[in-house]
């Protein structure tokens, strides 16, 4: 059994015998509902997504916002508060990555896990959707605190993979952001192996290094000089890059993790011969159904005629920020984290698509008739869109 599961086990042997909750969803329902869910953006949703106020048309894509993840995380930190008044509640982290859910959790008095806090039997600690290290369980579960495990279904779909890669001597490739909380919960899975490897690849061109490694083009010195850090301890290119097997962080650009795992599986064919390909390579598309969804959704939203998006989400959200770097392929896009980013009708901070840094950009919108696209990452709450194009309709004077 893996140690997540071993996990969800305390916690279903003390309190949750589903992981499913507390039974108390129902009670739950309109506090999460008056928290975060929007009438304005409820009533464009059911006029078919447009809506018109003076000159401004904004249109909603098709899938946005929350997705079933984030749905389920909420319902377990919800329940658990009601289920446990006044016990102490930690996150491992940001339960998603959104500011303004992080924020109403606090008020709630959850509390965040900080280096020499000391967690006791009576502690409750909740699991965030993105999962958690699997020495960050060992730890907690050694205390005997109650864990509530939040992490997403899809994710744990994804350590299945990497574990099976890990079982049977495959070097898990993950097409993922090194430091984001998924990947790092996610590669420290091969850790329960003993033959468990992992090498962590941000894009194509670090996918095209591993590739021209594997065909040796590579040289050693510089290529673990470059990857030993994003790789399991002792990484060796020669000797694990023989056996490999692709997973990606779910919340990727499906089209570039597509891409860089036929660029391996190539890769692999003109190294060892297509005949040894079955023996050599695995490969399994880890995105989950809500990104694709959130990508196909956005990629069909900047068909129509627009003149500029924006995408509201927290800035480390990484669906949202490839939800922005599509977009932007097409026109202008602004992917803002909350309503104050909407400065005024001239000035708006925003996160530029492959930025790492907020700015402020002038001229953002124009004057006479103009249709904004609208969509959100899967940990924004329809509050935030809700509020967001309120606030862009006072500052055009459309209100
Ligand atoms: S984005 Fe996908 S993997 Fe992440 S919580 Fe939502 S459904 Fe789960």
């Amino acid at each position: 059994m893996s140690i997540a599961n071993d996990a969800a086990t305390v916690t279903a042997a003390r309190q949750n015998p589903s992981r499913g909750g507390f039974g108390l969803r129902a009670e739950v329902h309109d506090d999460i509902k008056n928290d975060f869910d929007s009438v304005l953006v409820q009533l464009i949703k059911a006029a078919g997504g447009t809506h018109r106020v003076g000159r401004l048309t904004f249109r909603l894509a098709q899938e946005f916002g929350f997705c079933y993840g984030v749905d389920h995380a909420l319902d377990l930190a919800y329940e658990t508060h009601v289920r446990f008044p006044g016990r102490r509640v930690y996150l491992t982290g940001e339960i998603i990555h959104n500011p303004t859910v992080n924020e109403q959790l606090t008020k709630m008095g959850y509390r965040f896990l900080r280096p020499g806090d000391e967690v006791t039997t009576d502690d409750i600690v909740l699991i965030p959707a993105f999962g958690a290290p699997t020495r960050e369980l060992e730890r907690l579960k050694s205390i005997g605190c109650l864990l509530v495990d939040t992490t997403c279904g899809s994710v744990v779909h994804v350590w299945k993979r990497v574990e099976k890669y890990a079982r049977e001597g495959f070097t898990a490739i993950i097409h993922g952001k090194y430091d984001h909380e998924e990947t790092e919960a996610t590669r420290s899975r091969t850790t329960l192996y003993e033959s468990g490897k992992f090498l962590v690849v941000r894009d194509r061109p670090q996918a095209q290094d591993v590739c021209d490694y594997i065909e040796g083009r590579g040289d050693r010195a510089a290529f673990l000089a470059k990857y030993a850090a994003v790789a399991t301890p002792g990484f060796d290119p020669d000797r694990d890059l023989e056996r490999v097997g692709l997973a990606n962080q779910t919340t990727m650009l499906s089209s570039e993790s597509l891409e860089i795992a036929e660029m391996i599986r190539q890769a692999m064919a003109r190294r060892y011969g297509p005949e040894e390909l079955k023996a050599r390579f695995r490969s399994f598309d880890t995105i989950c159904s809500a990104t694709q969804e959130r990508q196909d959704a956005i990629l069909k939203l900047i068909e129509e005629p627009l003149d500029l998006a924006v995408v509201v989400g927290g800035y480390n959200s990484s669906n949202t920020e490839h939800l922005c770097e599509i977009a932007a392929e097409r026109l202008p896009t602004y992917h803002i984290n909350a309503p104050e980013c909407l400065v005024s009708s001239r000035e708006i901070r925003h996160k530029p698509a492959f930025s790492k840094q907020e700015t402020t950009s002038r001229d953002w919108l124009p004057e006479g008739e103009v249709t904004i696209g609208i969509t959100a990452g899967a940990s924004t709450p329809n509050k935030v869109i809700g509020d967001c194009i309120e606030r862009i309709c006072r500052l055009a004077g459309a209100a």
